[in-house]
């Protein structure tokens, strides 16, 4: 089997909450608690959970901008703490970034020639003409006319703009890209327009992919294998179509069950049967024993006081859950029941 480009071995990210005069730790925020990760060449991983559980704190430190607390990233087989300052320049130009926000992502005074020459300078290219040439073709890679190289981001509409981030995370022909909810501020027409692009993208450049989103119905085209993320932990992973035909952990299935599709249109709150009502759990205070007991439906006595281990249910296909197995039961006997209403 080849090796992964990103391996990702129980990472943790702690904050300590300081007060006082002398400025003391009091408490700590677990950020990130615990994740592991392995993306191979072609292949499109997919982070997902809800707003608030860590995501992007993971991806701040997969790019290096933030150190672990705890755990090891290994780029090619190489520890990231371990790298030279060369090591680590070649592997910014290999693995590169799409941000969310294209609004705040792009400087607003430089041109477009501009946002999108300076990864190119700073992977060490001089050469102006080159450097603008190589542009051009980006710009026509994502659909866009080379002439769009002297307008501002703000003459640019939304999916325009987001286009240009996606040009940006090219421009240096990377082999890994980190896409931080790519689609999610823009509206549904053009969701389907930048997903189908980097699709092609993907095809056309042999790339591999960590996208990370906040629901399924997003990732479902994209993604190879799925992630499912809650308060710092992954809670279940397992390759695409397991994870839409026969999802094990409950709070799979309520991302499934609150996913919008065409055939059921938006789903309200009140339809997430496997969800007690509160909000996700403080990292200041994260609940004992399973983290999702403080909003799962079948949470007895053992969740509130045993981590449940990794179980692995199938091949590739793990989960962390006392009762995996009634869950999903429970689950398919609520999908019949809405298929013959
Ligand atoms: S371990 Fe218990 S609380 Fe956690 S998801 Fe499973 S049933 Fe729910």
């Amino acid at each position: 089997m080849a090796e992964p480009i990103l391996k990702v071995d129980g990472l943790k990210k702690h904050y300590p909450i300081c007060k006082g005069m002398f400025n003391k730790q009091v408490a700590t925020r677990y950020v990130v608690d615990g994740v592991d990760i392995e993306v191979f060449p072609g292949e499109t991983v997919a982070l997902v959970g809800e707003s608030g559980c860590g995501k992007t704190v993971l991806l701040r430190v997969l790019l290096g901008i933030e150190d672990p607390t705890e755990g090891e990233v290994y780029y090619y087989g190489k520890n990231l703490k371990e790298m030279s300052k060369q090591e680590r320049r070649e592997i910014r130009r290999k693995v590169q970034m799409i941000f969310q926000d294209a609004a705040s992502a792009l400087h607003p005074r430089f041109s477009i020639l501009e946002s999108l020459s300076e990864p190119l300078i700073l992977g060490g290219m001089t050469d102006k003409a080159e450097i603008e040439k190589r542009v051009c073709e980006t710009l026509e890679k994502v659909g866009m006319e080379p002439s769009y190289r002297f307008r501002n981001p703000d003459s640019l509409s939304g999916g325009q703009r987001q286009r240009i981030l996606i040009a940006r995370a090219l421009v240096e022909r990377p082999e890994l890209i980190l896409a931080d909810e790519p689609i999610s501020a823009l509206d549904v027409s053009l969701q389907a327009q930048v997903l189908n692009l980097l699709m092609d993208l993907q095809e056309e450049y042999k790339l591999s992919m960590l996208f990370v989103a906040h629901d399924l119905a997003v990732v479902r085209q994209i993604a190879t294998y799925i992630l499912i993320m809650y308060a710092g932990h992954i809670l279940e992973s397992a390759p695409a179509s397991e994870i839409y035909s026969n999802a094990m952990h409950p709070y799979t299935q309520v991302l499934l069950e609150s996913a919008p599709s065409i055939s059921k249109g938006v789903r309200n709150e009140d339809f997430n049967l496997n969800l007690k009502v509160g909000d996700a759990p403080d990292p200041a205070n994260p609940p004992s024993g399973c983290v999702f007991h403080t909003r799962c439906v079948y949470a007895d006595e053992r969740c509130c006081c045993e981590v449940p281990q990794p179980v692995e249910v199938s091949p590739h296909h793990i989960v962390r859950c006392h009762k995996a197995k009634t869950a999903a039961e429970f689950a398919k006997e609520l999908k019949k029941q809405d298929a013959e209403a």
